[in-house]
Order: structure tokens, then sequence, then C-alpha cells
């Protein structure tokens, strides 16, 4: 919660952008955090400083603190909506196309 002055300079509180972010999140009872936001290819997307971000990697960021660039945030559990820090992990775009032949093998060649 940050305090500041609507435009005509009445003090207000503000929810920062991590309160709004985790309100907008849905805690299944298997262990996903479903984003309720706007999704983009079936992953959660979310408007942040003027561009389309993806929610998991927001997520990641707002948790962890960065990503090193050129690294993926890969989910665990396979549900491109979920946010849940703890079903994410940091991946290459190798590991990526790897873990989809294995889960897919009639993807690989895609
Ligand atoms: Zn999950």
């Amino acid at each position: 919660m940050t305090i500041g002055r609507d435009p005509r300079g009445n003090i207000k509180r503000y929810k920062s952008f991590s309160d709004r972010f985790w309100d907008k999140v849905d805690k299944q009872s298997n262990g996903c955090w479903e984003w309720l936001g706007g999704t983009n290819k079936g992953y959660g997307a979310v408007s942040h400083e003027g561009s389309m971000k993806l929610a998991h990697r927001v997520a990641w960021r707002l948790l962890n603190g960065g990503i090193p660039s050129g690294v993926l945030v890969l989910h665990k559990c396979d549900n491109r909506r979920c946010v849940n820090p703890e079903h994410l992990y940091l991946g290459s775009y190798s590991d990526n196309n790897l873990d989809r032949a294995v889960r897919n093998p009639s993807n690989q060649w895609r």
C-alpha cells in the first residue's frame, strides 16, 4: 500500500502494483495460483509499465527480484495461468523444448 495524492490533491491510498497483482490470483486447492486477469496464448498477461507482460514472469520478478536475460520462467505444473512461484523454475530455451518433447513427443518437430 502506498500513500499519495490524487489529481485534486486529496490524500489517497494507492494499492501498489504488487497488491493489485496478487489480488487477481485465485489460489486453487491443487496448489496452483490461477491468474484471473487477461491471457495471451493461454498464459496470464498483465499490463505493467506500458507493455504487456506474462503474469508468471511478473510473479517471479516480484518475489525473486529478477530474471537474467534470455532465461525463461517455466511451469512445473503445466498450467499456463499459474503464477505460484513454487510451481515456477528458471530454464533456458533448450530446456523448454526438451521439456515439451518429453511430455508431448508429437510436438518435437514444431
Ligand atoms: Zn501451478
